[in-house]
């Protein structure tokens, strides 16, 4: 898990707050650069859930050129309406919803690690 990295919006000043998974599990806390909230992600669960996401995103990214030329066929009524993957990846959010301590937080991923 080199590639990609998650960001989260703080919960107290809204600063973008990045990490990789590997700050992740050599941690397990993720601190707020701005103002020093700290985010524990302790839990196995948590960090197992987070492992998930990652991949998911990462396979599909890599997919993506099958994906471009097959498609969900749906009926609808007496029709039947084939919608592109490519479509659907587009809609595709790729932000995970956590329950941090309590507190709701919308955990993103992002594929490209942001140059530091
Ligand atoms: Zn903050």
């Amino acid at each position: 898990m080199s590639k990609g990295s998650f960001e989260l919006s703080c919960i107290s000043c809204k600063n973008n707050v990045c990490f990789t998974f590997k700050d992740l599990s050599e941690l397990g806390v993720i601190s707020c650069s701005e103002c020093g909230k700290k985010y524990g992600f302790g839990e196995e669960n948590l960090r197992r859930q987070l492992k998930k996401f990652a991949t998911l995103c990462l396979n599909i990214q890599e997919s993506e050129e099958i994906l471009g030329n097959s498609g969900v066929a749906l009926t609808v009524g007496a029709d039947e309406v084939v919608i592109p993957f490519k479509i659907l990846l587009t809609r595709l959010k790729s932000t995970l919803d956590l329950n941090l301590d309590g507190q709701r937080c919308h955990v993103c991923f992002r594929i490209e690690p942001t140059a530091l």
